[in-house]
């Protein structure tokens, strides 16, 4: 982890693992997993959770909707007093933690959309097939460097696929076609899922001041109403439903806003730094791809790249000392790290250019690419 935490973890209510996010974790938000909540509860209160009187209903409610704590609030204890259900203990014990698992109080949280720990759990299965129990310390760590190395190639071959996918439009709007430029395929169908639907809304204006634009938007014949302020000076929106902020996707009752006030292209705000991943990517894997048609051009990308990395490595130099950034301190470490870790790992890498196997050093013998050189840099690039 180089030290860093992470910004969010999904977990089940394992009162020892909570006790280690706490202890291991101090600034990361933990957010409880939507699916053991909903499955303890059916246990817990099975008397009322498959009867056909709405308990179910009411309580997805309080785990997923509201915009507002004040409401969350009514909403719950409603739900309470109508399932006769104000003395239950779990009901209790699960409200003391609501701030983990309702979304009224996750809205601010950046969790990729994610409520669920399958991605964990995913994992779990992945790592069953690296590791066994029998393992001493060392090998364990071992084998647990493969994991993550394969993963690694893994993420490698999705970006290049990604890069050789193109996305279907489901109308040629200017919006959408500025979309896929800018997002990856992934969120270009979450953008287009929401943009598509857009036409179902309603936006009323509520108040102007200079140039400030307020909405309340809604869904067509429904009640519920969200509240879109357009910021048109830096182009800036934010919608009460606050998807932006937790799934990382302008939502469809900021863009039924921003199609009133014909804004035609995302604001810079939620597109500039996929932008810039983008073309430096872009650059390497033009740059890889021309590498790996001669052994001569793979030899002299591999000195460039090394020139190409001091020179980073002086402009870093030169932000610290400028006080412009501070990198963090274990981050360096990894530049130092032992190169002979590489052949305990015993990963299966995948050669840029055909060339024999098990070939010895000597005149004839592979060469390495800077990416193997410089394996820390690799680890950082594609963390
Ligand atoms: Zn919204």
């Amino acid at each position: 982890m180089s030290g860093k935490q992470p910004k969010t973890i999904l977990t089940d209510q394992s009162a020892s693992i909570v006790n280690a996010i706490v202890k291991v974790f101090p600034k990361t938000k933990h957010r409880l997993c939507h699916w053991h909540i909903y499955v303890n509860t059916a246990k817990n209160l099975s008397c009322v959770f498959h009867v056909p009187d709405q308990f179910a209903k009411d309580f997805g409610k309080c785990v997923y909707d509201y915009e507002e704590e004040e409401d969350w609030l009514l909403a719950w204890s409603g739900m309470l007093n109508k399932h006769k259900l104000t003395e239950n203990k779990w009901l209790k014990s699960l409200f003391e933690v609501k701030e983990k698992w309702a979304m009224v109080y996750g809205r601010h949280t950046f969790t990729a959309d994610m409520v669920w720990t399958q991605r964990s759990e995913s994992m779990n299965r992945i790592l069953k097939r690296y590791l066994k129990s029998s393992f001493d310390l060392l090998t364990f760590f071992k084998h647990y460097e493969r994991v993550l190395d394969d993963r690694r190639y893994i993420e490698l071959v999705a970006d290049f696929g990604m890069m050789h996918t193109l996305s279907v439009l489901f109308a040629s709007v200017e919006m959408l076609q500025h979309a896929e430029e800018v997002y990856t395929p992934e969120v270009f169908t979450l953008f287009q899922k929401e943009n598509t639907v857009i036409g179902d809304y309603v936006a009323k204006k509520t108040s102007k001041s200079e140039m400030v634009y307020e909405y309340n938007v809604s869904f067509r014949g429904d009640a519920q109403e969200h509240l879109v302020k357009y910021d048109a000076a830096n182009q800036t929106i934010q919608c009460s439903c606050m998807k932006f902020s937790f799934a990382g996707v302008l939502c469809r009752h900021a863009l039924k806003v921003l199609n009133k006030k014909n804004v035609r292209i995302i604001p810079p705000t939620y597109n500039s730094e996929s932008m810039e991943d983008i073309v430096i990517f872009v650059t390497f894997r033009e740059i890889a791809s021309v590498a790996a048609e001669h052994i001569k051009l793979t030899l002299c990308a591999d000195e460039d790249a090394v020139e190409l990395l001091k020179k980073l490595e002086e402009k870093k130099k030169e932000l610290v000392r400028a006080n412009k950034w501070m990198p963090h301190s274990s981050e360096d470490k990894l530049v130092e790290e032992d190169e002979d870790v590489q052949n305990v790992r015993g990963i299966k890498r995948k050669n840029p250019i055909e060339r024999p196997k098990n070939q010895k050093d000597g005149p004839h013998s592979r060469f390495k690419g800077v990416l193997e050189k410089k394996k820390s840099w690799y680890i950082k690039i594609i963390k």
